[in-house]
């Protein structure tokens, strides 16, 4: 079909780097071998029951199945605020400073549309979650990556990044605690990253999404703390991790009104906000007395310390992460990312995903996720055993 033509946005998308581990996945299923999937960053326990119970008391009310109001129904952007008070001691005015979103991925991937005209230039870590520089593909912008490196203990060093880059900059895309690498950030970090944005004009775009998954008692901040940072940033959360959510499709945006403002817009143009029963959940959630989440950290934790000490006596070098659910394990020497991951798979049946997929900078790390039982993270050892 000539007619049919994909628009140069498709086809200036990052090769799909997983198509071969999923072409050698499926051979290695077929092959009738017992996986163990260690590749999503999908939670595997279910959502707490309190918020399905939630969800069927406000889907039986006809007031729910009308079409929710744009930027989010008031209730729940009530709900965030408290939240964020109770979490953080961060003020939050719920009309002009928050916005509900269909998960916070469509959020991000939206918010170059507000902000960025064809041509600019926007500035995100690497390697990292993908959506930042696709949704700034998809606005006719580029980016500038900026590595994240074990020696700076994977926080980007704002002091390379050259004056005419700063100076072309709109946006800056940063994630902590870190996914893929599970880096944690510190204040003054988060208090460079405001300098920085001071100085060169720039918009602070904060994911928090793994704010509240954290051990041994850490507890992770909220970029908004900082000083300074709600004049210039907006920082993104979402249910589907804190939550056990992932399907729910339940996130939310806080910030500076006029970047909360601009968000808006583009969606209001584009979808009609989430389910309003979602929404009551997701109000039930987030009052909740976050019991759950520290069950899940227990859970989360328990997993990550059997694995963490398991590789550690088979003599690979890995640090246990202070937060999010990956463990970011650099490759045994000499083998890249992609052979450690085919290794992996076709000799012990353990599904990872290779770090350069983040980005080149993750070439020579394999991120694993805690989202399979203790007894499976067991097995998959007694497998890295076998393999010597
Ligand atoms: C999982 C994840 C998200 C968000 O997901 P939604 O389900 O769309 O809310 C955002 N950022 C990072 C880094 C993630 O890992």
């Amino acid at each position: 079909m000539p007619v049919c033509e994909f628009a140069e946005r498709l086809k200036q998308l990052p090769p799909y780097l997983f198509k071969e581990i999923d072409r050698v996945k499926e051979e290695v299923k077929a092959r009738g071998v017992d996986i163990i999937d260690l590749g999503v960053g999908d939670p595997d326990l279910p959502t707490p029951d309190f918020i399905i119970a939630a969800l069927q008391r406000a889907v039986e009310d006809p007031s729910t199945h009308r079409y929710p109001s744009y930027s989010g129904m008031n209730n729940f952007r009530e709900a965030v605020a408290r939240w964020y008070e109770r979490r953080f001691g961060v003020e939050l005015d719920p009309e002009r400073e928050v916005v509900t979103l269909i998960g916070s991925k469509e959020g991000i991937a939206h918010l170059p549309l507000a902000f960025n005209n064809p041509g600019d230039l926007n500035l995100a870590t690497s390697p990292a979650y993908p959506v930042y520089h696709i949704g700034t593909l998809f606005a006719g912008a580029r980016t500038h990556f900026l590595p994240l490196l074990a020696e700076n203990n994977f926080l980007p060093d704002l002091q390379q990044v050259s004056g005419e880059v700063a100076r072309q900059a709109k946006l800056l895309f940063f994630n902590y605690p870190n996914n893929p690498t599970a880096a944690v950030a510190d204040p003054a970090f988060f208090a460079q990253v405001v300098q920085f944005c001071q100085e060169h004009n720039i918009v602070a775009v904060h994911d928090a999404a793994y704010t509240e998954m954290a051990y041994d008692g850490y507890s992770p901040a909220s970029f908004l703390q900082t000083p300074g940072a709600k004049e210039l940033g907006i920082e993104f959360h979402s249910l589907s991790k804190t939550y056990n959510m992932t399907g729910w499709r339940l996130g939310f945006a806080v910030g500076q009104a006029k970047i909360i403002e601009g968000l808006g817009k583009i969606k209001s143009n584009i979808d009609s906000g989430v389910f309003n029963a979602i929404q009551y959940a997701g109000i039930a959630a987030l009052d909740s007395d976050q019991s759950i989440v520290l069950e899940n950290c227990r859970i989360l934790q328990e997993r990550r310390d059997i694995l963490v000490a398991g590789l550690k006596k088979l003599g690979y070098r890995v640090t246990a992460p202070k937060a999010t659910f990956y463990v970011w394990l650099p490759t045994p020497t000499g083998l890249s990312s992609a052979q450690f991951t085919s290794l992996l798979l076709e000799q012990a049946g353990i599904v990872t995903t290779p770090g350069n997929g983040f980005g080149a900078p993750g070439e020579g790390y394999v991120r694993l996720a805690l989202t399979v039982p203790a007894a499976r993270i067991e097995e998959a050892l007694a497998r890295l055993a076998r393999l010597g």
